[in-house]
């Protein structure tokens, strides 16, 4: 599996385009403390559609005492906005999350969660890993049984709060078990922000080889600050859908020490400067990370929208005025 960097290699003159799928209105809200009402989620989706993005994260359908920020979930639902061009999805956990959410008829597909871990499986979950996995083909099989799609998530893919190395056989035979009930993808996700640029383009690499038919999106946290070199990492390696959140929101209550997603502002910037096309307008993006700011009431980790765009070439009377 040798020769992703090379400098002529294949992966890395082939990339045009990469997905984009905004989870800020699930992942990035679901840790906040403060509740978030529904208006201003509902205001949140809108802006992301406004920036482009056509996959969008919604709402999780969980137990409201385990997760009150998503207590809104169906409210959230039927608030969203007639539009056939985005995917809405909705998290589910288990059979009595699936239906939930099949039942508010607006929900185009659903997200599943395998923990790679037993420990981190019981707490975010109730189950062993292997229970998370059944639990996915579950839910995968509902969403294809009521005419939707679904995928599924391989949580703390590069790590586990509790249990430390996860090991990459241990991903992939989760992955194979999965794949068997027909997901539309599966995302390898670093739930705790431990991973880094090489573990993450060997799992990525591997997956596509051991499963070349299944599309791979990845899933980062920011918590170590090596976010965005894992997006690139796993980009050239062949992810074709990358998760962000606007303004770097977000957070697990389950995992100890997890920050925010890796932003969308900051991963838009980096890829469209680079030559891979995400669909995101970039100042639109930046509206509404200004929105965003107002609304959480506090400095949001996204950088890019702080440092403004790739500067404009300034004319020669600007350069002398400086000069002077
Ligand atoms: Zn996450």
């Amino acid at each position: 599996m040798s020769g992703m960097y090379t400098v002529d290699g294949v992966n890395s003159v082939s990339i045009g385009a990469v997905e984009m799928l905004e989870v800020s209105p699930r992942d990035g809200l679901q840790n906040e403390k403060q509740a978030i009402s529904t208006a201003d989620k509902l205001a949140l989706i809108g802006h992301a559609i406004a920036a482009g993005s056509r996959r969008i994260e919604v709402t999780s359908f969980v137990n409201p005492r385990a997760v009150p920020q998503m207590a809104d979930a169906e409210d959230v639902c039927a608030g969203l906005p007639d539009r056939k061009d985005v995917t809405f999805i909705g998290l589910v956990m288990n059979q009595r999350g699936a239906e939930r959410a099949l039942a508010t008829g607006r929900i185009d597909q659903l997200g599943a969660v395998s923990v790679a871990t037993d420990t981190f499986a019981m707490r975010n979950q109730g189950q062993t890993s292997d229970g998370s996995v059944e639990a996915a083909k579950e839910i995968i099989a509902l969403a294809r049984q009521s005419g939707k799609t679904a995928q599924a998530t391989i949580a703390a893919s590069f790590g586990c709060p509790f249990e430390g190395e996860v090991a990459g056989d241990r991903v992939i035979a989760m992955a194979t078990a999965i794949a068997e009930a027909g997901p539309v993808e599966i995302a390898l996700a670093d739930t705790i922000g431990v991973g880094n640029p090489a573990h993450v383009a060997r799992l990525v690499e591997r997956l596509r080889t051991e499963l070349p038919n299944l599309p791979v999106r990845v899933h980062f946290h920011n918590t170590r600050g090596t976010g965005l070199a894992n997006v690139w990492a796993a980009v050239q390696a062949g992810a074709r859908t990358v998760d962000a959140s606007l303004g770097g929101l977000g957070g697990c209550p389950f995992a100890p020490g997890a920050a925010g997603n890796v932003a969308t502002e900051d991963v838009a910037y980096m890829l469209e400067r680079a030559g891979i096309a995400t669909g995101l307008d970039q100042p639109k993006l930046h509206a509404a990370n200004r929105w965003l700011g107002e609304i959480m009431d506090r400095p949001l980790s996204a950088m890019a929208a702080k440092a403004g765009p790739f500067p404009a070439q300034q004319s020669e009377q600007t350069h002398e005025k400086e000069a002077v």
